[in-house]
């Protein structure tokens, strides 16, 4: 890990865009409106001093500020924050990975140099440690793009939580992914009742096994669907995350990962 910075850094950066891998800690709402407001303004100021004095007919009153205030609309209207698209960009890697059109990306050496003093990771992905959920495969992403905190049951304690929260306030992951999957074994031994020698991981999923008892259908894809449920729930209502959530700088979602598809599915909020 770099050395720890202070959180409020992220506030005196400079603007500009964000890359792929890299998306600046600011919304899109606000990226998008100052990309379309100054376009406007290039634009507006371009029309009205270049084009309407040659084109005497075409020159209106104020011209150039409808097609500002318009364009400054528009721009509003078609936003995504920064937390949405790093979720898009997780979607878009977890289809090529399911249609085996993986792309492989980050992994070269100049990567590996690029992010050697520094690294800014999109996403933090709670999993579980399960040898068949590898968050960089599934998710078609390279070096420096993930911070992964797996563990069995993909649950969270104080040391998961000091994970994500690190990644979050620290390295300026914008979005945090719990990350349950088809079979768990761990899950499955809750549900069984087992707690040799797992009894913290089967006493932190025991409540979602509770939970989901009654529910109708599949009861270990239920138990597992719950366990990210309620682990997303606490993740959002730690007090750190949740500042983060409510400034729109970060998303925490939950996912149910099939073997037989590839694909992830986001879990609704409960
Ligand atoms: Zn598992």
């Amino acid at each position: 890990m770099r050395q720890l910075q202070n959180p409020d850094s992220r506030q005196k950066r400079p603007f500009e865009p964000f890359c792929h891998s890299n998306p600046e800690p600011y919304s899109g709402c606000e990226y998008v409106l100052r990309v379309g407001v100054s376009a406007a303004l290039r634009l507006a100021n371009w029309l009205k001093i270049i084009v309407f004095p040659r084109i005497g007919v075409l020159r209106l009153p104020h011209m150039h500020k409808y097609i500002l205030a318009f364009l400054a609309c528009f721009s509003f209207l078609s936003a995504e924050t920064v937390p949405e698209k790093s979720l898009r960009t997780l979607m878009e890697g977890n289809a090529r990975y399911s249609s085996d059109k993986s792309l492989h990306p980050d992994r070269t050496s100049e990567r590996r140099l690029e992010t050697a003093q520094k690294q800014e990771p999109f996403a933090a992905i709670v999993g579980c440690s399960d040898s068949r959920v590898a968050p960089e495969i599934l998710f078609d992403q390279g070096i420096g793009d993930l911070f992964i905190v797996r563990v069995a049951g993909n649950v969270v304690g104080p040391l998961e939580l000091d994970s994500v929260e690190y990644s979050v306030v620290y390295l300026h992951s914008s979005l945090v992914v719990v990350l349950g999957h088809e079979n768990c074994g761990a899950v499955q031994a809750a549900v069984d009742g087992v707690k040799d020698s797992v009894e913290a991981v089967m006493e932190l999923i025991e409540p979602a096994v509770k939970k989901s008892a009654s529910m109708k259908g599949n009861r270990l894809e239920n138990a597992i669907k719950t366990n990210v449920q309620l682990v997303v729930n606490q993740l959002r209502t730690s007090p750190k995350l949740a500042e983060y959530i409510d400034k729109n700088l970060l998303k925490v979602v939950g996912g149910y990962y099939n073997f037989h598809t590839g694909k992830v599915q986001l879990l609704p909020e409960k």
